[in-house]
């Protein structure tokens, strides 16, 4: 065996993956007693352009957890405002409208804006802390499952074998446990395409504000990382998948970030790159079952929003959520201790999807129609006559649990993508 049991000699869970989902769970896992052993891949955990924004009810999920504190304390900021900024609009208008993201979470004060890699190093540590085993550079990991689960992996040249209760798949999009499994990912068609950069040196944007706009054929997200590092984003349609490859992509990147929409352009633009610029696909997949006898998928395994929204860390730590409290409130881990957490993330990834959808028709969608959408969708979103035209600003922030279910349905669709003429947005 290549790591320690408990004291029948017995391994609880096996976690394929230590990101953001799969450390979560084996800190809580761990710190109430189970005996968890974390296969993770990379030895040092990369940059690979993933999520850096904690919406305000991951946020809340993280401090129910217990892994907040070390979170915040591992360096990046807490944004309270968010813009969105619009070629629609003036950007002092953007600004008034600015959204306050204090307490719109009870009792969380706004965003957590984080590396990556330093949120998967910081939630590792925590779970070594708590007594979890984490073994890093595994490769070739091969599952069974069934009701005598075991994995085999590869570590420095070595094969070994765990048995163990439950085999846990966190590792992420592209989850060879889920494959494994026989688990079959459902996706919605590709909406747009995400690309990401992680830049130094622009000590201008303020570390207590986050912005995301439209303006010609992008839509961008900018997220204040601390000191004087920003996170950029941009979305194109599927079509823009190429726009920043090849050596000299980077730079293209930035200089799409010279932006009349908001101030601020030209400063993020001069900023010094810091991690790869790489452009991911916006899909939104998801699984009918995340689990089947012997194991359960968590976090972007078990299927991915769209990133055009952010929600992906926070999903991750609602499915460690709702799996620990399985385990933990039963002895016998036959599946079906898994039903509730499969209903509640049909129901949340649903919600989600239709936010993702409606987040890209209206502010990923280029062509004269879809500006005019847009248009028409801010001018009356200004005129305040109907207030739940905010729900899709702040689904984002609050998440999915957060809003009534008619922010989620057909009706709520057709007043959001009404075809009303654009209207100005001028005060
Ligand atoms: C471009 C982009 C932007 C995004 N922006 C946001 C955002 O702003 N906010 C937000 O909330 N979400 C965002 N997301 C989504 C978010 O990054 C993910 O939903 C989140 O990281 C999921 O966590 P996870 O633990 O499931 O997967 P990951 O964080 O990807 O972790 C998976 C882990 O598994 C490991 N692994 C993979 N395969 C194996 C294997 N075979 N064996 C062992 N280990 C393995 C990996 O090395 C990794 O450490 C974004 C995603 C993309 C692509």
């Amino acid at each position: 065996m290549g790591a320690a049991g408990n004291e029948e000699g017995r391994i609880d869970a096996v976690i394929v993956g230590g990101g953001i989902g799969g450390s979560a769970l084996a800190t809580v896992l761990a710190r109430n007693g189970l005996v968890v052993t974390v296969l993770e891949q990379q030895r040092t955990y990369a940059d690979r352009v993933r999520g850096e924004y904690m919406a305000a009810w991951g946020v809340e999920i993280a401090q129910r957890l217990g892994l907040f504190d070390a979170l915040n304390q591992a360096g990046g900021s807490m944004p309270r405002w968010a813009v969105q900024y619009d070629e629609l609009m003036p950007p002092q208008v953007a600004e008034q409208h600015k959204i306050d993201l204090d307490n719109m979470v009870p009792g969380v004060g706004g965003a957590l804006c984080l590396s990556h890699p330093v949120a998967c190093e910081t939630l590792a540590n925590e779970a070594i802390a708590a007594g979890a085993t984490m073994l890093r550079g595994v490769e070739n990991v091969r599952i069974q499952t069934g009701s005598e689960p075991a994995v085999t992996y590869r570590l420095n040249g070595e094969d070994s074998t765990i048995r163990c209760r439950l085999i846990v798949g966190a590792d992420g999009r592209n989850s060879s446990v889920r494959q494994q499994a026989g688990i079959e990912l459902r996706q919605e068609e590709v909406t747009n395409v995400v690309s990401g950069l992680l830049v130094k040196d622009a000590p201008e944007w303020p570390q207590d504000t986050f912005a995301l706009g439209s303006e010609s054929d992008v839509m961008y997200f900018v997220f204040p990382q601390g000191d004087d590092r920003v996170r950029m984003y941009i979305c194109g349609t599927p079509d823009q998948r190429d726009r920043f490859a090849g050596p000299d992509g980077t730079t293209r990147f930035l200089e799409s970030f010279r932006l009349k929409s908001m101030p601020l352009g030209d400063h993020l633009a001069a900023a010094t790159p810091i991690g790869p610029c790489a452009t991911l696909g916006g899909e939104d997949t998801w699984t009918e079952s995340p689990y089947a006898e012997g194991v359960v998928l968590i976090g972007d395994a078990a299927g991915y929003n769209g990133p055009i929204i952010g929600q992906g860390l926070s999903l991750a730590l609602r499915d460690a959520e709702l799996v620990s409290k399985a385990l933990l409130e039963n002895s016998n881990w036959s599946r079906s201790i898994f039903a509730a957490y499969g209903e509640d993330r049909a129901e949340r990834m649903r919600r989600v999807r239709f936010t993702a959808a409606m987040h890209a028709a209206l502010f990923c969608s280029f062509t004269p129609e879809g500006v005019q959408r847009r248009g028409s969708f801010l001018g009356r979103l200004a005129e305040g006559q109907d207030q739940s035209l905010m729900w899709q600003l702040i689904e984002p922030v609050i998440g999915p649990y957060n809003l009534p279910p008619e922010a989620f349905d057909q009706s709520y669709r057709e007043r959001l993508l009404g075809t009303q003429e654009p209207q100005s947005v001028a005060s």
